[in-house]
């Protein structure tokens, strides 16, 4: 194991005899139907802000947008197609180890554990993207900063007192506004002997359970994180052949 690396990166295992034969590319638009709490950034405190600052959205540092990190959308369609597999241990939290050649969990999103040894899952197929604001979405953006409108909204929660009703502890946390929409790209790539096409059937079939009946970033059962996927594109390419 390299050292700096998460252990977890079994991206570019040596695998022998697999050969890499090309890719899928899968591409889709994530609308905000709901204020999106897709937290994370603590840059840019303002004096006398009143949002918190664990629940500032994260923006992209390089262009000051909102997004939604590779590694957010990843943890949750890995949770998810667990959770359906009843490969999930809630009790300790862990992701998926086994590093079966049967094991989707394992095969798509990478077994959960580090060995000096070559798992029969490895190597992990997906690479999934940060996915950035769409241009409309972006055009929406500079016209609110432009109008010295806010372009993102505020949400205050707080806990009630069960017995008196009494509101306690109000936070207030920031979200990308419901109608925001983001660029999706998920890749897969496909060795000798793998089905792309089932990997990319697996993959959206949890993108859209997820969609059904949980959501992106944090408050999903308090009304925030409800997300719609569409505007798919597939792309299917083999790998370059040489002489
Ligand atoms: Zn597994």
């Amino acid at each position: 194991m390299t050292p700096g690396r998460n252990p977890r990166d079994q991206r570019d295992q040596f695998v022998p005899g697999k050969r890499l034969s090309g890719y899928w590319k899968y591409q889709f638009h994530i609308r905000a139907e709901e204020g999106l709490a897709v937290h994370g950034g603590e840059t840019g405190l303002e004096i006398g802000s009143t949002v918190e600052p664990n629940l500032r959205v994260i923006l992209n540092p390089r262009t000051g947008y909102p997004y939604i990190p590779g590694s957010s959308l990843k943890g949750k369609l890995r949770s998810t197609l667990e959770k359906i597999l009843g490969k999930y241990d809630a009790q300790k939290g862990t992701p998926c180890a086994c590093g079966k050649a049967d094991c989707p969990v394992c095969v798509i999103f990478g077994a959960a554990r580090a060995t000096s040894y070559v798992l029969p899952s490895a190597p992990t197929r997906v690479v999934v993207r940060d996915a950035q604001l769409t241009e409309t979405a972006r055009e929406d953006w500079d016209a609110a900063i432009r109008d010295k409108k806010p372009a993102l909204e505020l949400k205050t929660e707080s806990l009630s007192n069960r017995a008196t009703g009494a509101a306690q502890h109000p936070r207030t946390g920031e979200r990308v506004p419901p109608g925001a929409e983001f660029l999706g790209e998920i890749v897969l790539r496909e060795f000798a002997g793998d089905d792309g096409a089932k990997f990319i059937e697996t993959i959206q079939k949890v993108m859209r359970f997820v969609a059904e009946s949980d959501g992106v970033g944090s408050g999903i059962s308090r009304g925030s994180g409800k997300v719609s996927f569409h505007d798919v594109k597939i792309d299917q390419q083999k790998a370059p052949t040489f002489p």
